[in-house]
């Protein structure tokens, strides 16, 4: 069995806790690896070496670490499909959508390579006599990324790209569902030119998140994952004094006003519900009709896209979307579904029992579809995960904008419509995060920032784009004054004006 090992001062180290977790191919259902788990000390090994290599990182000029970047993204391109193969293999999203993770992860980059610009601080010549003022962006030391099992490759480059570039070290705890690509990353990082020990990954769980949110030389954390976790995790960082960023889950809407192109909206709204197997945190679990014959036309329309679906093993070519993760994560959703119907919302399409040929033993889900949700069912209101669609039907634009803005998560939404009007309405009123007009997956692009409203994000800067560079440095600023010689100016015990 291989085992995966952490990566620490630019080289691979067996894991040392004897603790180990199962990473499984969720195509076949079989164990294809165990992953170290680490111990406090294996991580305050990592941090020891990540230290020594900040201090000699943060004295290299933006320039050169910015071509590091530019490497490291040439890198990427050229390893694109090794590694697709790879987020595949441990995570089950078929391969064109593993490209996309990493392509997503590959334009973080892309923004990082302008750090010089991004790290430039702020000048004020003359702000008072003989007196100039100016600002410069420091890196904090070491920080850490904490990052869920959806987007192995995407997430961890949104946060390390903007760290290491900003002059940090990083230490990385991937999930320890899907380990590999991220280990992958930091190899391609060593080999693009970064020193080794500025990038390290260190696998592990509960007990190694713990120690990273102890540890005395760690200034922030960044964690990407589910909402309970994040709210934990960003309250104890902050009780150690620590910097912290915690995404966490969603449930995101899709309103169709009754004048939506129709055919486009389902074509958008079916994958952004089943792609991924709705695994991602910007999927589309709920759509929201306005109007009875709304409702009722596209419901027709979406039964015939999902009749249509093909879901299979994760190379193949032609599958919508692969299997979920574990088998733990499957028989969750399997027990929303069986929840769903017992609170009395109407199953339209059961995935439960969806079978492969040949691959029985792999965490397979047919898509479900239920109608005439209501907002106070348990499956509404929570986070499912998976390729299960709901319908919740709104009589007017007033509800169908009330539903989004009152739920406990604000990570993403969209609007189907050709008004305008209506449009700009919903936008300056929703109460969520990240809006699409006819978008029905609003990922900001690199140099925008992402980051959900309520339960869906904890701290007040966003990932990626220009909130990051400030979340990863901190601003000193500086007012200088060189007298002229022999002008002594007279003692002052008065605070300091600008009269
Ligand atoms: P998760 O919360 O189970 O795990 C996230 C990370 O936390 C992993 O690295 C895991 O090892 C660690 N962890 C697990 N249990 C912990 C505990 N008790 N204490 C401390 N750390 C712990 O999330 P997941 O299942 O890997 O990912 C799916 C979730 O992530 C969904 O809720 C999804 O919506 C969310 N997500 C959010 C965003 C976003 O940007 N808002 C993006 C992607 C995924």
């Amino acid at each position: 069995m291989r085992n995966i090992e952490h990566f620490i001062g630019g080289r691979s180290v067996a894991g040392a806790s004897g603790r180990f977790g199962d990473v499984f191919n969720p195509s076949t259902g079989a164990v294809q690896a165990k992953v170290a788990l680490a111990s406090a000390q294996e991580l305050d090994r990592a941090v020891d070496n990540a230290a020594q290599a900040q201090r000699d990182w943060a004295r290299v000029n933006p320039q050169r670490r910015a071509r590091v970047m530019f490497e490291f993204k040439r890198l990427l391109e050229a390893n694109m499909d090794s590694l697709a193969r790879l987020l595949s293999s441990e995570h089950g999203k078929v391969l064109s959508d593993a490209r996309g993770d990493i392509q997503r992860g590959l334009e973080v980059i892309e923004f990082s390579c302008g750090i010089p610009h991004l790290l430039k601080g702020e000048h004020t010549q003359g702000a008072g006599p003989g007196i100039d003022a100016y600002s410069v962006r420091q890196p904090l030391g070491v920080v850490a990324g904490i990052t869920p099992f959806n987007f192995p490759a995407m997430i961890p480059m949104w946060m390390f790209g903007p760290a290491i570039a900003s002059g940090n070290a990083f230490i990385l705890k991937p999930s320890e569902r899907d380990p590999s690509v991220p280990v992958r990353l930091a190899e391609l990082m060593l080999e693009a030119g970064l020193p080794e020990g500025v990038l390290n990954v260190v696998h592990g769980d509960k007990e190694t998140v713990d120690a990273i949110l102890k540890h005395p030389q760690i200034r922030a954390v960044s964690f990407v994952g589910s909402s309970d976790i994040a709210q934990a995790v960003y309250a104890e960082g902050a009780r150690h004094g620590k910097r912290m960023q915690c995404m966490g889950g969603a449930k995101n809407h899709g309103i169709v006003l009754p004048d939506a192109d129709l055919d486009q909206t389902v074509a958008d709204v079916i994958g952004a519900a089943y792609g991924s197997a709705g695994e991602r945190c910007m999927a589309l679990p709920i759509v929201v009709p306005v109007g009875e014959k709304t409702a009722d036309a596209l419901r027709e329309k979406l039964l015939a896209a999902i009749d249509g679906l093909r879901i299979g093993v994760s190379e193949d070519p032609q599958a919508h979307y692969g299997p979920v993760v574990t088998a733990a994560h499957k028989a969750r959703i399997e027990d929303y579904i069986r929840i769903g119907v017992e609170e009395g919302a109407e199953l339209v399409r059961d995935g439960r029992g969806f079978s492969l040929p040949g691959h029985e033993g792999g965490f397979f889900l047919g898509a479900t579809l239920f109608d005439r949700v209501k907002p106070e069912m348990k499956t509404y209101r929570e986070e499912i995960f998976g390729p299960v669609l709901q319908i919740v039907r709104a009589d007017s634009f007033e509800q169908a904008l009330e539903l989004p803005s009152r739920h406990q998560y604000g990570n993403g939404v969209a609007i189907f419509t050709r008004n305008g009007d209506a449009a700009r309405e919903f936008v300056d009123r929703v109460e969520v995060g990240m809006v699409g007009i006819n978008v029905p997956i609003p990922v900001p692009v690199a140099y925008h920032s992402f980051g959900g409203w309520k339960r869906s994000g904890f701290g007040d800067l966003n990932q990626y784009g220009t909130d990051s560079v400030r979340f990863f440095t901190r601003t000193k600023v500086v007012t200088q004054r060189w007298p002229k010689g022999g002008a002594v100016t007279d003692q002052s015990f008065v605070i300091p004006t600008m009269r």
